[in-house]
């Protein structure tokens, strides 16, 4: 029996993880970890029975220890407690739903306790891929996408000579560009003129997929498809200029890899994360997966356009991040995390979520191949730098 492992079970990627374990009741789950939102994790913990669960705020781990006080469930904290639930020793596969830059250290324990890797926490590999993938290189660890795009890419390879446990290819890359699709989310084709006046209720309205706060707004922006092409340029072993972004609305493909002979290989599917969760939980074993299938005499066309870089700066702004490398990445993240969380705040407007990131991208002087306690201290730069300049 499969024995998993989930940072950030109640969240979007979380709950729909535990929905396809709960499908197929064959996989083991060992430890869940929350934020703050004890009631959905009790429930889980009730029905999954892990021995281990992580709750990052210790007044919220307090209430959640006195409410299960008639289970077996062992509750830590803060980061310790995130570590722990990453390289529980009776776990095999490390589902990363957690969101944000706080993923790095326990994916990379998780890691170097040999555990294989379903990757939803994209902010991780952005700002720590030049880490995070030679070391599972070394560990013979599994790196398996999750966002669904690069799940697209990474079946898509699947037939060539493409290696997971190493990550990179086992001969010459056959690949010559990736090319990756973004719906555009709910802003495709406005102008600056009209996102001025864009509210945070307008914001996380997704055409077409359903997930947490952050992601939904990092869509609005492009400011996730930046952050998938960097990851993209980890997990695929491929430069940020052979990644390209092609806006597909309905999202019907959700990737498209080229190889050097000129064929295309495209992935399709119904927009539902299930899939790519499914496919990372089983690899390289495909299941029956109840749900909604394409019809294609119901579709009759699939559309493309170019990205509007010059209106989502985002965009832009992740291809420099991803040429330059080292610590602008790292910058460019944690700006967008902190913009995200103001504007959510309504701190801020709209349009100072792009301005912000470039801002910071312009102050900050690039260490090259930083170390863990580097990038760290390039996220508090940063966070300082963006509060120095709001004041
Ligand atoms: P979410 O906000 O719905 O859930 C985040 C989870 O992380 C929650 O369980 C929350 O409790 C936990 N968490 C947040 N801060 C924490 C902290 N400080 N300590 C411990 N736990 C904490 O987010 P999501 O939409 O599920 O996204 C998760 C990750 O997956 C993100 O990196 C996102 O980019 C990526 N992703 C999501 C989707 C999607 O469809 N939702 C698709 C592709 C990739
Ligand atoms: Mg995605």
């Amino acid at each position: 029996m499969k024995s998993v492992a989930i940072l950030g079970s109640t969240g979007s990627i979380g709950t729909q993880t535990l929905d396809v374990i709960r499908e197929n009741k064959d996989i083991n789950v060992t430890a869940l970890s929350a934020g703050s939102n004890i009631k959905l994790l009790e429930e889980q913990v009730r029905e999954f029975k892990p021995k281990l669960v992580a709750i990052y705020c210790s007044k919220s781990a307090n209430e959640f220890r006195f409410n299960t006080r008639d289970l077996d469930v062992e509750v830590s904290t803060g980061m310790e407690g995130l570590v722990q639930v990453a390289s529980a020793t009776d776990t095999s596969l490390l589902v990363t739903a957690i969101v944000g830059m706080i993923g790095i250290v326990p994916t990379i324990e998780a890691i170097k306790a040999g555990k294989d890797i379903a990757l939803a926490n994209k902010e991780t590999l952005v700002t720590a891929g030049h880490i995070i993938m030679p070391l599972a290189r070394e560990k013979n660890v599994n790196i398996i996408p999750v966002d669904s795009e690069h799940s697209a890419i990474f079946q898509a390879l699947q037939g060539t000579f493409y290696n997971v446990s190493k990550s990179s290819f086992n001969t010459d890359n056959p690949l010559s560009k990736i090319l990756l699709t973004a719906s555009g989310g709910p802003f495709l084709g406005k102008t600056v003129e009209e996102l001025t006046s864009v509210s945070v209720e307008d914001a996380l309205k997704h055409p077409n997929w359903v997930m947490g706060q952050k992601i939904t707004i990092d869509s609005s922006t492009m400011v996730n498809k930046g952050l998938e092409v960097i990851e993209a340029r980890w997990l695929f072993d491929l430069p940020v200029d052979k990644i390209q972004v092609v806006i597909q609305p309905k999202s019907i493909i959700h990737s498209m890899v080229e190889f050097v002979d000129g064929a295309i290989i495209a992935q399709l599917g119904a927009p539902d994360m299930k899939q790519p969760i499914q496919y990372a939980l089983y690899y390289p074993n495909r299941r029956y997966l109840p749900g909604e299938r394409l019809d294609f005499s119901k579709i009759k066309e699939i559309t493309f356009e170019k990205p509007d870089m010059e209106t989502f700066k985002g965009l832009m702004l992740a291809y420099e991040a991803g040429k330059v490398g080292g610590t602008l990445p790292t910058v460019y993240n944690a700006a967008n995390e902190l913009a995200v969380k103001l504007f959510l705040d309504k701190k801020i407007g709209y349009l100072q979520i792009g301005e912000i990131i470039n801002e910071s991208m312009k102050a900050h002087t690039v260490k090259s191949d930083p170390t863990i306690e580097e990038i760290l201290d390039a996220e508090a730069w940063t966070y300082d730098f963006i509060d120095a300049a709001l004041r």
